[in-house]
């Protein structure tokens, strides 16, 4: 008898449901649709068992290698194509679990600060190191499934443009947002060649 590829409970017929390498059982499809509110169909057998709460952070870490990072925001693992987040206490108030995630699954990810103005005019006021203050700064990642969103957090509280806090900050955003779209660009190359063989 088939079993459920999640908790090994063995498949009912009217009660098996398809994801794209096996079959789960309804108890672990209503975990992995969470709710019943999303489809299963595409999503591998990793991401089910992470819907379903199991292996989530031991498994992650143990296929993570870190093969670069930005400060104390950015893990890269560039031989799984993935990134780290790992909620520190500089960006949370709260200290909680890294967050892993496929470089796959980023849809876009963004340099996002107040008051508005382009990055170049930003980059300009920083070098020419002028007066004003910035009241945050952050790095926002939105994901392909739409429902997720990851900010990193640089600046909570106004800073001077002139200040030595602010352009170091600054920084570590230029090339989180940098290196994340490297590693965006690079995914999707391999994608498309990928597709073509
Ligand atoms: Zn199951």
């Amino acid at each position: 008898m088939k079993t459920c590829d999640v908790c090994k409970e063995p498949l009912r017929m009217m009660g098996k449901f398809k994801y794209a390498d096996g079959y789960i059982c309804k108890k672990c499809y209503k975990k992995a649709s969470r709710q019943f509110t999303e489809t299963i169909i595409k999503k591998s057998l990793q991401e089910i068992k992470e819907l379903c709460g199991i292996e989530r952070d031991e498994k992650s870490l143990e296929e993570f290698e870190v093969t670069g990072r930005i400060g104390n925001y950015l893990l890269i693992d560039e031989l799984n194509q993935k990134i780290c987040i790992p909620n520190n206490r500089m960006t949370n108030r709260q200290v909680s679990n890294p967050d892993f995630y496929n470089v796959e699954d980023i849809a876009e990810c963004e340099i996002v600060y107040r008051p508005q103005m382009t990055l170049e005019e930003l980059e300009e006021k920083t070098a020419k190191r002028e007066e004003g203050t910035i009241k945050f700064l952050k790095i926002k990642i939105t994901f392909k499934n739409k429902k997720e969103k990851k900010e990193i957090c640089l600046i909570a509280n106004p800073v001077r443009i002139k200040s030595y806090a602010f352009r170091q900050s600054f920084n570590f955003a230029k090339r989180m947002n940098q290196e994340i779209h490297r590693l965006m660009q690079e995914s999707a190359e391999e994608e498309m060649e990928g597709g073509s063989e």
